[in-house]
């Protein structure tokens, strides 16, 4: 039977009664909204989106899926770039109502629902002055965040997010609910730790949370022409500074308003945003060097609460923006890409458009390559070119520019990328170079957990023969 017609001769009715949470389906009012993902780029229409309430919910909508062979996927935050979060004609598991941060201040440990974003995760913990290290925006959920690896401002002092994950309760593709931890289902667990949404359905994540309160942190701005040494530089400083000094590069279009100062706006610049989590009475001491390199255009790194460094950049990138993303794992800035990144950054086609470095290195590196499935400790970068814009003329624009500027520099990459900033669709071989060799494990255990691929909607890892 071809998809159209058993979504058709799905019966929702049933499934509704079996349900605390609600069905959603084409036709109802509630459908457009609860269809939308943050990238407006994205335009799929699944035949049913199951809000679920409880993990009772999620094994219902697993079972009904699998039964009536729809395609499935599964949406946390619906902040995943390629839409990975919804499907067309199938049924959509939509966690948004698993919402509920508790945290044990006594064992350092927070219980998240899968449902929640980091924002949420960041209210809860900073009121004890801890933190789970997550991204780099708040709005982004903990679901694909998490299980795709999950890197920002604390990655080198505290890991990526994974990391920091002691369990994940987790619905898998036959209805049955594990809870996967270095001590029960170690394989699953390995494979969550970076492998996305392949295994199951993970309705709760327990993390370990890092004493991080006020940190010193913002952004620091150079102008266009200063950007070749910015980027030696700050590639010596970023691979040789103290595990609590964080920071990503990027090329920027200065916001048009404050706190920006009138002379700046509208400007490309290429800048640094630093986060600091050492001691505060010795933040002036960490930064002088720093500040002393190069004066910057602007330098608006100070003291300020966690949630709000996190929060800092969430205005610039609303929901309902076009996104289009091509990303590679980088271990070094030879002459030669930095003189490509100066022909192709400073090229940026609109104001949201970005390229952001983010250092894997320090406490991430710690952990072996083959310690979890997220394979790329030994980068020293997490590349990503992001064209944004708020017109859906200008797609192809943004789509042409990151194209043209990833394709310039692969060549100086490493062959693969973080899943998390991949579009749908990229190919088999891309996801194979995400994992390395660890592909061949990851494939074992999704032969084990998900023999029939009933969780294919991501950037999938192929059932082992
Ligand atoms: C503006 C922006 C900023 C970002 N910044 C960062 C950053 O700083 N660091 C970083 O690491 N990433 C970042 N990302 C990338 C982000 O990690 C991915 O887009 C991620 O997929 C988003 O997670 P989500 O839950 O919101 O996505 P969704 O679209 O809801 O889900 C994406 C996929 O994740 C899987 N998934 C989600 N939840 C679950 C679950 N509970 N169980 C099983 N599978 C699940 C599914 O396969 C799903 O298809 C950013 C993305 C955006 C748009």
């Amino acid at each position: 039977m071809a998809i159209e017609e058993r979504s058709s001769a799905i019966n929702a009715s049933a499934l509704q009664t079996n349900l605390r949470g609600q069905v959603i389906q084409k036709g109802e009012a509630a459908y457009e909204a609860a269809r939308r993902v943050y990238n407006a780029m994205i335009d799929k229409r699944p035949a049913l989106i199951v809000r679920c309430a409880d993990v009772a919910d999620v094994i219902t909508a697993v079972n009904f899926a699998r039964d009536h062979e729809l395609p499935l996927s599964i949406r946390s935050g619906g902040h995943n770039a390629g839409g990975l979060g919804i499907c067309d004609d199938g049924l959509v598991i939509d966690l948004s109502l698993l919402r509920y941060t508790h945290v044990d201040s006594d064992r350092r440990t927070a219980r998240v629902g899968a449902g929640c974003t980091w924002g949420d995760v960041d209210h809860a913990t900073h009121a004890f002055g801890l933190a789970v290290p997550s991204g780099i925006i708040s709005t982004t959920g903990i679901g694909g965040l998490t299980l795709g690896g999950g890197l920002g401002h604390l990655t080198r002092t505290y890991g990526l997010a994974i990391d920091n994950l002691l369990e994940a309760t987790t619905v898998l593709a036959d209805g049955s609910v594990v809870v996967a931890s270095e001590q029960q289902h170690p394989d699953l667990f390995w494979g969550l730790r970076g492998g996305g949404g392949n295994f199951g359905v993970v309705t709760s994540f327990l993390f370990r949370t890092q004493p991080v309160d006020t940190v010193y942190a913002g952004p620091m701005l150079w102008e266009l022409e200063k950007a070749p040494e910015i980027l030696h530089w700050y590639q010596h400083l970023i691979t040789t500074a103290p595990e609590d000094l964080n920071g990503f590069f990027a090329f920027l279009t200065v916001p048009p308003g404050p706190p920006f100062p009138e002379h700046l706006h509208n400007k490309k610049v290429c800048g640094v945003v630093w986060c600091y989590t050492g001691p505060l009475d010795r933040a002036e001491q960490t930064f002088q060097p720093i500040r002393q390199f190069r004066q910057p255009a602007l330098d608006l790194v100070g003291p300020l609460p966690f949630p709000a460094l996190q929060s800092m950049f969430d205005a610039l990138y609303p929901p309902g923006l076009q996104w289009y993303w091509k990303a590679d794992f980088v271990k070094e800035l030879s002459d030669e890409a930095i003189r490509l990144h100066m022909q192709h950054g400073p090229q940026l086609p609109t104001l949201q458009s970005t390229m952001h470095l983010y250092p894997v290195n320090g406490a991430a590196s710690h952990v072996s390559n083959n310690a979890t499935a997220w394979s790329y400790r030994d980068a020293t970068w997490a590349e990503v070119i992001v064209g944004v814009s708020p017109d859906p003329a200008q797609k192809e624009t943004i789509t042409d520019w990151a194209r043209a500027y990833w394709t310039a520099l692969h060549p100086y990459a490493e062959s693969g990328a973080y899943v998390n900033f991949m579009m749908e669709g990229e190919g088999d071989e891309r996801v194979r170079a995400a994992y390395r060799e660890n592909y061949e494990r990851l494939s074992q255990v999704k032969r084990h957990y998900d023999p029939a691929n009933l969780f294919r909607i991501n950037q999938n890892i192929q059932p082992a023969l």
